[in-house]
């Protein structure tokens, strides 16, 4: 065995081993170590199979949220995993520049200083935007390492280094050539406060107030009446090209064909039949205004009779063009709203106006209402490559997990648009087109070109708008990895294995990598794609920056540890739930790994100097304790559902597996039976024997919970006997190291029933803890009575019994008793004599008790709770109730029989 001196910390042997578990210690020194044993450093040149994977770039925009700590925590969960099992694994780290984001950013913090971004020369605007990246970028990092990720730092890489621009300028150039990318006029999401296309992930929806106005559409020839239109943008009326009503609405059937006079000008247009229109909103009849609505423009392509009107919002969104009257020019939104009311007013063509309440689409980065706008962007043609992502998921070249995910997946897929990657922002990767001034020839280049391909002219100007941000992301994981050149990384590592990120992103980048990774390597970029659940508060409510409940992980990790924090994540996160996280998570985490702290401190004194490390589980004589032989099995058994758990993409049912197994079997039950022979009260091959199993098991449960909780498995492994230098380092345990013992399993599981119940019932007949009442127990059977006849004197220890008597089938039940049915038998426990004392105070408690219940009942009754409350609530607030009631027939239980029982 050889002891790793940590910096500063001395030998690490169970001597020095703090009494109390305090995680900054431990983790600091451990990530130190790490650190300086490059003990995550991907090998250059792995034999055997590896595991490779690379982490969401976070945006440079900010810091890390816990929920980035969820995907981190999984992530870092099948990475130490992987090494444990000696795979070669390469967990790459990055940044992504965020575009638009991040100059959103830089542009609020200029305007507190009083800089208008805008007005900064180019150079310094970028050297502000590279100001922000090299603040947030240490941040990032410093919360990615507080957190013990195994990242290779070595092998960081951010989206706009240079072998990344060489990447995204590559993929533009080559699909450009293969005729997936074009410029034209589409409709698009339009900010106009930052002036540029948005992407419909930048776009949020809220419910507001409005006002619905009737607005009535005279007839053209002067006929009197008109059609009337219900919309909340009258300011768009001046760019209508037709009235659509459905074909099949008997109110318009005449009408169809004829012409209306638009409202505040002098222009015709005719009324169109539709199918797309909902006779039931409004009148049932809707203006088409084809540059500023997506469903108006779906309508409008639907009728190739109308033709395309002049633009009426420039690109702030101020009223302009040929159709918009002099006195509307310039206006504002808001403004031209505002007198085009006035106007319809005036003119007696406003029916009337409404109270409504609907969505409207927002930026999320400036907040202005998103004005739809056709322009001219450039955009890739998806479908082809949408085509061969369907067919591999179909065809489990990609898994999906969990699984239910893949049907929004193939929805999505099957309804895919054009992307466009154009943005008219400064921070970004710029467009590689270079547009020939004399013959307007687009040369599209690798590198900026100096003369026209087409015509020779050197008078070249590059594109002003740079390329959406998952421009670059989509391509992560083989850029990261080095492409387009043939790096060794690419040919080793690529391939990657699992892409773990939240389903908010699922078609921004999980879909487009899908794509790029097929189309450009043509290989998958990754096997398996695991999505985490969405962290709620313990309110239940989605953690959002808006709502200022998702905590700082700096914060947390000082305050509970980086192991509690990520045990929280897991342990409270269900896969496919959208699981709470909050101070009553970690205090939970906490408790449990204080446990664990306990537990090794507990079994050092069993592993003096010179216990050599165990190689193996104890071989286990004829005679052995019952208790060896079933923890053995249970380690086992945790062994595989753990290792099963963790195959099937459910790491938090790993984590709970572990959870029950260290708790509950090791911690509780096997420490306090095992106590005994551990002290030598059993003779010395029994005490030897157990020794060696408490060490082996806690040995390897160390190793399987490494992966989730690395820093505290590492210190205490290192406090016991060991074989190896890091614990990071160690092999992950094999499933049929120790033996399988289904039958001493029931066998134990019927003794420490019998414990647990008649420690119940001490309870129940409040026993004082320091006496040893006599107690019964009537076992249902022959087997049962031969295990626990065996195993008496365990019991009479454990539940502090004594005598414990198995009654014969038939023999009467001593009284006077509490006593309870049980799966195995009947209970009974020697109840001791009544004093009046003892009666008052029940019947206190009796009555307590009692408002308790009321108040319970009273709340189930509520039919608004029980609608309104989540169904887990509920089911809580019923067994609350149910408890509550079965502890009142105990106490009255007890008070007729300390009637009926002489007073001592
Ligand atoms: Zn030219």
């Amino acid at each position: 065995m050889q002891c790793l001196r940590a910096p500063g910390a001395g030998s690490l042997n169970a001597s020095t081993l703090a009494p109390r578990f305090d995680p900054r210690t431990v983790q600091d020194r451990w990530q130190a170590v790490w650190e300086e044993r490059r003990a995550f450093r991907a090998p250059d040149a792995p034999g055997g199979t590896t595991f490779s994977l690379v982490l969401p770039p976070p945006n440079v925009t900010g810091i890390l949220t816990i929920g980035h700590m969820l995907g981190d925590t999984v992530m870092d969960i099948y990475a130490r995993h992987a090494r444990m099992e000696g795979r070669a694994v390469l967990w790459v780290p990055g940044l992504d520049h965020a575009g638009l984001a991040t100059q959103v950013e830089v542009r609020r913090r200029l305007a507190k200083q009083g800089v208008r971004f805008e007005n900064l020369p180019r150079e310094a605007a970028l050297a502000e935007l590279e100001k922000w990246r090299a603040d947030h970028a240490a941040r990032i990092e410093a919360q990615t390492r507080a957190g013990g990720f195994s990242v290779d730092w070595s092998r960081f890489r951010y989206t706009m280094d240079p072998a990344s621009v060489r990447a995204t300028r590559e993929v533009f150039v080559r699909l450009y050539d293969e005729g997936l990318i074009y410029r034209g006029e589409r409709m698009v999401n339009w900010d106009p406060r930052l002036r540029t296309a948005i992407s419909d992930l930048e776009v949020v929806h809220t419910e507001e107030d409005a006002e619905l106005l009737y607005v009535r559409y005279p007839w053209a020839d002067g006929a009197p009446g008109g059609i009337e239109v219900a919309t909340v943008r009258p300011e768009t009326i001046f760019g209508d090209v037709a009235i659509a009503v459905h074909p099949r609405d008997e109110r318009y059937t005449s009408a169809i064909g004829r012409e209306v006079r638009v409202p505040m000008t002098e222009r015709t247009v005719p009324v169109v039949a539709d199918a797309g229109i909902d006779p039931a909103f409004g009148a049932g009849a809707l203006k088409v205004t084809p540059r500023h609505d997506f469903l108006d423009h779906e309508i409008f392509q639907r009728h190739p009779e109308l033709s395309m009107p002049p633009e009426i919002l420039d690109e702030g969104a101020h009223l302009t063009g040929p159709w918009v009257p002099a006195a509307f020019q310039g206006l504002d939104v808001p403004a031209a709203r505002e007198r085009s009311i006035d106007e319809l007013d005036r003119t007696r063509l406003l029916v009337r106006r409404e109270k409504y309440r609907h969505s409207v689409a927002r930026s999320e980065r400036s907040d202005a209402p998103v004005e739809p706008r056709i322009s001219l962007q450039w955009f890739v043609r998806m479908r082809g490559l949408a085509d061969r992502v369907v067919a591999a998921v179909a065809a489990g070249d990609i898994r999906i997990h969990p699984e239910r995910w893949q049907l929004t997946f193939d929805r999505w897929m099957a309804g895919i648009q054009d992307w466009c990657i154009s943005r008219q922002v400064l921070w970004g990767h710029p467009i590689p087109v270079y547009r020939c001034r004399a013959c307007q020839h687009d040369n599209v280049a690798r590198e900026p070109p100096v003369r026209c391909a087409a015509c020779g002219s050197t008078a070249l100007e590059a594109e002003s708008a740079v390329l959406d941000t998952w421009f670059t992301s989509w391509l992560w994981p083989f850029a990261a990895l080095g492409w387009p050149d043939r790096t060794e990384d690419l040919a080793r590592y690529y391939p990657t294995h699992l892409l773990v990120t939240g389903r908010d992103i699922m078609f921004f980048w999980v879909a487009r990598m899908m794509m790029a990774g097929y189309h450009f390597t043509g290989q998958r970029p990754f096997s398996d794609v695991y999505f985490t659940g969405m962290l709620r508060d313990e309110r239940g409510r989605r953690m959002s920056k808006h709502l200022g409940n998702s905590p700082d992980p700096l914060d947390v990790i000082r305050d509970h540890g980086a192991d509690a924090m990520r045990f929280g994540l897991v342990f409270s996160n269900p896969t496919d739930e959208d699981g709470p996280f909050g101070e009553a998570t970690l205090e939970n985490s906490r408790n449990f790994l204080t446990k664990l702290w306990n537990l090794v401190r507990f079994a050092l004194p069993y592993a003096p100097p010179g216990t050599l490390p165990p190689a193996g589980p104890p071989v286990l004589a004829r005679e052995s304790p019952r208790e060896n032989r079933w923890i053995l099995s249970r380690y086992r058994r945790t062994v595989a559902e753990v290792t099963a758990a963790l195959r099937a993409f459910e790491p938090s049912r790993a984590a709970t597996i572990l959870h029950t197994f260290v708790r509950h079997d090791l911690a509780d039950r096997y420490v306090e039976i095992a106590k005994e022979a551990l002290q030598g009260r059993r003779g010395e091959p029994v005490q030897r024997e157990t020794r060696e199993t408490l060490l082996f098991v806690l040995e390897r449960t160390l190793r399987l919970l490494h992966p989730f909780v690395p820093h505290v498995t590492e210190e205490l492994w290192h406090a016991l006997p060991h074989d190896g230098e890091l614990l990071a380092q160690a092999s992950w345990p094999a499933e049929d190291e120790a033996p399988a013992d289904p039958i001493v399993e029931v066998e134990m599981e019927t003794v420490l029933e019998a414990v647990r119940w008649l420690r119940n019932l001490r309870a129940e007949e409040r026993i004082a803890a320091d006496a040893l009442p006599a107690a019964w127990i009537r076992p249902a059977g022959a087997e049962i009575s031969g295990v626990l006849a065996a195993e008496r004197p365990t019991i009479e220890r454990i539940a502090r019994v004594r005598p414990l008597t198995l009654l014969e089938p038939g023999a009467p039940a001593p009284a006077p008793a509490g006593s309870r049915v049980v799966p195995f038998g009947e209970c009974y426990i020697a109840r001791p004599p009544a004093n009046p004392a003892e009666t008052e105070s029940l019947e206190r408690e009796r009555e307590k008790l009692a408002g308790l219940l009321a108040r319970a009942r009273a709340r189930l009754a509520d039919d608004g709770f029980v609608r309104r409350a989540p169904p887990e609530v509920v089911r809580e607030a019923e067994t609350k109730a149910e408890e509550l009631a079965e502890r009142i027939r105990r106490i009255d239980e007890h008070l007729k029989s300390n009637a009926s029982s002489p007073t001592p």
